[in-house]
């Protein structure tokens, strides 16, 4: 039996990626798509929805979004009170957000993943730097993305954050009487550290995390260089959730 699937975002970049991903793999199909604005009844027999009220009793297993940060908390909520396991990408969410979201999904007994990052190098890359923050406490965090992302810092960079603040002692960075002539010039703080956001054309999705200590440094970086490199996660999530009965947060957690 294939696993029934449901792509919310699918004319996106991410979503129609996705959507290719879904098409490709005999063990799942394929059965609507999501997107407000689009003037399409169906792709390829597939069925196209503009309003996911509209889903409401509909037939799948699995809700895969790639939509926008500020849609994609209701659209969890959505798809976890509908009886749809979330595989989630976007971006956006809140810690107290993310804690809601397990809550519920252990009250309808449902998997999900929300996943900020898909590529097992950017996964890697985390457990990599949480695991030299506790030798080397002062750091960096900057992510590189293109020029259409909407939210800031990236959420692997926040991933990230939160995965090294549990590793390492607290440490305020930089110096006691430091002063920004240009406001944000030293980036985001968060626990001590500095995270800061790239922007520009040409780039997918790439981070750098760099140490430094007594005479020495120590870079950790990835680069997604296109978005097939997220498809492998996407795909083990959507396998993966079907057999659980709660949600979690990061790829790391299914592998
Ligand atoms: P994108 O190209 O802008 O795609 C988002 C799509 O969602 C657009 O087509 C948009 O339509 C549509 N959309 C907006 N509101 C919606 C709704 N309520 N329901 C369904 N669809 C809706 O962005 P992207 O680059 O694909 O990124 C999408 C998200 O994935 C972002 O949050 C990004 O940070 C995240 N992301 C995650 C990973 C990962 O590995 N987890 C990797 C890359 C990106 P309109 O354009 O018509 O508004």
């Amino acid at each position: 039996m294939s696993i029934k699937v449901i792509v919310a975002g699918f004319k996106g970049k991410m979503g129609s990626t996705a959507v290719n991903m879904v098409k490709g793999d005999q063990e799942l199909e394929l059965v609507a798509l999501l997107d407000p604005f689009a003037d399409e009844k169906e792709v390829d027999g597939v069925p196209v929805f503009t309003a996911k009220e509209a889903l409401i009793g509909f037939e799948a297993d699995v809700w895969v979004d790639f939509t926008m940060p500020k849609v994609a908390y209701e659209n969890t909520r959505f798809a976890l009170e509908n009886g749809f396991a979330p595989v989630v990408g976007t971006t956006g969410f809140t810690e107290d957000q993310i804690a809601e979201l397990i809550a519920l999904s252990k009250e309808k007994g449902l998997g999900g993943l929300i996943a900020p990052n898909f590529a097992i190098g950017a996964i890697l890359l985390m457990e990599f730097a949480a695991k030299a923050s506790k030798y080397f406490p002062d750091l960096e965090i900057i992510e590189l993305h293109h020029d259409k992302k909407k939210d800031a810092p990236s959420g692997t960079a926040v991933k990230t954050a939160e995965l090294i603040r549990e590793a390492r002692s607290y440490k305020k960075q930089g110096a006691e009487d430091e002063e920004e002539s240009i406001a944000g010039a030293r980036g985001a703080e968060f626990d001590g550290f500095r995270i800061h956001s790239v922007r520009l054309p040409g780039l997918v999705a790439h981070q750098e995390v760099i140490f430094g200590a007594q005479g020495e440094g120590l870079t950790l970086r990835h680069d997604s260089y296109d978005r097939i490199s997220f498809m492998s996660g996407v795909n083990l999530g959507i396998k993966e959730v079907v057999k659980r009965d709660q949600l979690v947060y990061g790829l790391e957690q299914l592998l």
